[in-house]
């Protein structure tokens, strides 16, 4: 079958172009390039990398004739892509993204540690465990405001008094607050009283609400959904950046599969296939991922060794009393003695070849 230009075989696959610009590109070349995308008729987003930028147009329905840039001054090359995602894709970003929160970083040389508890239950529940996490050396601190639960008789959270008390650990702790958004009248909330919007698995695919996050001042961790693949948390992703946000941190926390030893199958592979398709750092869930106090630290440590950009862990300080996710709470110990290890791992997995060295 022959295509005409322009056509494409499948309606859901996405014609791309990307504009790589030289090095020594200068603003005017980069403007000219804007005006004529503009006068095409197609919108553009210009991506900053650390050496050179790159234009990816965007609101194009077929392919375009990619001579029609590369005769322009400071253009290096442009380039047709054809896939579904756009935006995520290293092909739009060639350094990964790092996500920086004052001098919080997730995405860097360091590994991220986004540790709390699952549900804020009360003031003293919550100051004791940000005061661990806080000794720890990390930088984030989690607890849910708003707790989606499967079950509507089930602990739904303490809303808007969460708040307050998250507000508290930020003032008294500096720690940096990741809290969820359970929809777009509470993405307000957390803008007003966190640093990092989180978007649980049952809501991966709520578009007004990624939408809504992709208009936030705030980054955004999305949490992969229960039965997503890794091609549909990417397009969820997009949502996010195609409304101007590119601050997306991605979070594996397990996803259905016919094993019921866990709570959920973490999918640690799903690692390695972002970090190939995309530029946006990941992080990996052990706690929800598994659902056992037990297999917690275990899988933790995995993910670190795989190569993941940080971990989530949630905490109580009396798993047992706990108001939701007791049975994969680490205790304040487990938690100090985890974060050693984890520290260790990630040592040796961002300087393999010093430790070759020092083995031979
Ligand atoms: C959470 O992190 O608080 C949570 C509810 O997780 P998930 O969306 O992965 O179930
Ligand atoms: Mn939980």
């Amino acid at each position: 079958m022959r295509l005409a230009f322009g056509e494409s075989l499948c309606k859901n696959v996405l014609n791309f172009m990307l504009i790589v610009m030289k090095r020594s590109a200068s603003d005017d070349d980069v403007t000219r390039v804007l005006a004529k995308i503009e006068k095409l008729g197609f919108t553009s987003k210009v991506i900053d990398g650390n050496s050179r930028r790159a234009i990816a147009i965007i609101g194009n329905d077929g392919a375009i004739d990619p001579t029609k840039f590369e005769s322009l001054s400071g253009v290096a090359e442009a380039i047709r892509i054809t896939k579904p995602h756009k935006l995520t894709t290293r092909e739009a970003h060639t350094e990964n993204t790092i996500v920086a929160i004052g001098d919080a970083v997730i995405g860097g040389e360091d590994l991220a540690l986004i540790a709390g508890v699952c549900s804020v239950e009360s003031p003293e529940q919550v100051f004791e465990v940000a005061n661990i996490v806080k000794k720890s050396g990390a930088r984030f601190f989690r607890g849910g405001a708003y707790k989606p639960r499967t079950s509507p008789y089930a602990f739904q959270g303490l809303g808007e008094e969460a708040f307050k008390i998250l507000a508290e650990v930020r003032e008294r702790f500096g720690l940096k607050i990741v809290t969820e958004a359970i929809d777009e009248k509470s993405v307000d909330l957390v803008e007003k009283f966190a640093d990092v919007i989180q978007i649980g698995t049952r809501n991966m695919q709520n578009y007004s609400l990624l939408k809504r996050a992709g208009r936030a001042q705030l980054p955004v961790l999305l949490k992969r959904g229960m039965s997503a693949t890794v091609d549909e948390w990417l397009l969820a992703a997009e949502y996010i950046l195609s409304e101007g946000n590119s601050r997306v941190i991605l979070c594996e926390r397990g996803i259905r599969t016919f094993s019921n030893h866990a709570r959920n199958t973490l999918d640690l592979s799903a690692v390695p296939a972002v970090q190939r398709m995309s530029h946006l750092p990941i992080i990996i869930d052990p706690s929800h991922g598994t659902g056992k106090n037990y297999m917690v630290a275990p899988l933790a440590r995995a993910g670190v060794a795989v190569g993941a950009n940080g971990i989530m862990l949630e905490i109580h300080p009396h798993p047992e009393n706990a108001l939701s996710d007791g049975s994969q709470a680490l205790t304040p110990s487990q938690y100090l003695q985890l974060v050693g290890e984890l520290n260790a791992i990630h040592k040796l997995i961002i300087h393999p070849l010093k430790t070759v060295a020092i083995s031979s």
